[in-house]
């Protein structure tokens, strides 16, 4: 690897140190209902605290327009990183005002301070070069060097992600250096079978990775919204399950090239379809090329994969020694839709050799439906990150920091 590490830094004792750090974690009425990426956080902030340095972490939230939105405030977030560090982490209202400069001011060594929502403040996500450069300065101004540890946002060309790493001495955090550590094993050196399982909602999110795994992977197993595409450029109805159209000739250019690259695809043989959309709603199974045959007709939709399905796609997983999971099987969110996901979930715990969950609702799937974290061999905390980095795509965040593919 060429990426800058913590060691790059030198001794940080006593030394005031920023980190960006991916807090974004979902909230519902202002409690948080998965830490996964405030603990994937604290290897990092441990490391700093031992090594006797001032901690200020700067973090976004959610997508606030450029100005304080109490909804996205980082407060919750401060006192959950306070619980699970074991110490106070001081919690200041603004992002580089007085409220920031005091908090920064009052810290000893082995303290952590935690900025307000980056996102509050429009410069962050300017698209003009120079206003990033501004408010990176102001950030800068807060330290000595900076740890750059959000993996989710390296793809993104923002203040706090490449202009601050440029301004200040920077090195990455053992997130990003874990995370590109298994995301190398999933490109450079896959142990083989490996199969590749990806859902969600749409296709055209995940176009260009499909692309790129192709001359990768043995297996890719094809679940989600997307699966309706898929059947649907195969010729059959899908009722009125998610469809986009406009990427019919290119999923039938993937099954080609699959073809020839002797990638087998696998698509659902069976389907759960819906009256309607709703936790409530009548549901039947059918055969994937049967969709609008059940009592619902046309209007019938499809919204998880079937039992057959399930089983199929477990028993290739368990049997896979690399496997890469991004993307819920169907709409886990609703109990009655959640079982793909589950069965998908479970044989990834059972794979004897490297699985890895990419992807936010994915990673936030797998722990609402009650697995835990170490059953799998890493669940990454950037779903587009991942992605991104998977497709071969130069990222700014990591490029700053010495990174070279
Ligand atoms: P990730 O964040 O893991 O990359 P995506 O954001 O691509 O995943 O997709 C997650 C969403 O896909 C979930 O909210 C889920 O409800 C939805 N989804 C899965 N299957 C279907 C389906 N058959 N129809 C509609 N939405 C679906
Ligand atoms: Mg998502």
């Amino acid at each position: 690897m060429t990426l800058r590490t913590l060691d790059s830094l030198g001794d940080l004792a006593g030394k005031r140190v920023v980190v960006r750090c991916d807090l974004n974690v979902p909230l519902k009425n202002g409690h948080i209902t998965d830490d996964g990426r405030i603990r994937a956080s604290l290897g990092t902030l441990n490391a700093l605290i031992n090594a006797g340095a001032k901690l200020v972490v700067i973090s976004h939230l959610g997508r606030p327009e450029g100005e304080p939105d109490a909804k996205y405030s980082l407060a919750p977030v401060a006192q959950r990183m306070s619980e699970l560090l074991g110490k106070p982490v001081v919690f200041a209202k603004d992002t580089v005002g007085h409220a920031a400069k005091d908090a920064v001011a009052s810290l000893e060594n082995g303290d952590v301070a935690l900025l307000e929502n980056l996102r509050f403040n429009a410069p962050e996500t300017s698209k003009h070069a120079h206003e990033r450069r501004e408010f990176a300065e102001k950030l800068a101004a807060f330290g000595d060097a900076f740890v750059s540890d959000g993996f989710g946002v390296v793809h993104r060309k923002q203040a706090s992600v490449y202009e601050l790493a440029e301004v200040l001495p920077s090195a990455a955090g053992l997130l990003i250096e874990a995370e590109l550590g298994v995301l190398e094993r999933l490109t450079l050196t896959p142990e083989k079978p490996y199969a590749v399982v990806l859902g969600g909602s749409k296709v055209s999110d995940k176009l260009s990775v499909i692309e790129a795994l192709l001359p990768r992977v043995d297996r890719l197993l094809i679940g989600g919204g997307m699966l309706f595409t898929f059947l649907y450029a195969q010729g059959h109805k899908v009722g009125a399950s998610l469809l986009e159209k406009d990427q019919v000739d290119t999923v039938l250019g993937y099954l080609e090239k699959a073809a020839e690259l002797g990638v087998e695809i696998v698509l659902p043989t069976d389907v759960v379809v819906a009256e309607k959309f709703g936790g409530d709603a009548k549901h039947v199974v059918a055969p994937a090329d049967q969709i609008e045959d059940t009592e619902f007709g046309a209007s019938g939709l499809g919204l998880d994969i079937g039992p057959d399905t399930a089983k199929n796609f477990a028993s290739i997983i368990a049997t896979s020694k690399t496997v890469f999971w991004n993307g819920p099987m169907g709409v886990f969110e609703l109990a009655a839709f959640a079982e793909g996901t589950r069965a998908v979930a479970e044989a990834l715990t059972k794979v004897d050799g490297l699985a890895v969950v990419g992807g936010g609702d994915s990673a936030a799937a797998v722990r609402e439906l009650g697995f835990r974290d170490e059953q799998f061999g890493h669940i990454s905390t950037g779903g587009g990150a991942s992605l991104e980095f998977l497709e071969g795509k130069r990222l700014p965040g990591l490029e700053v920091l010495g990174w070279q593919a």
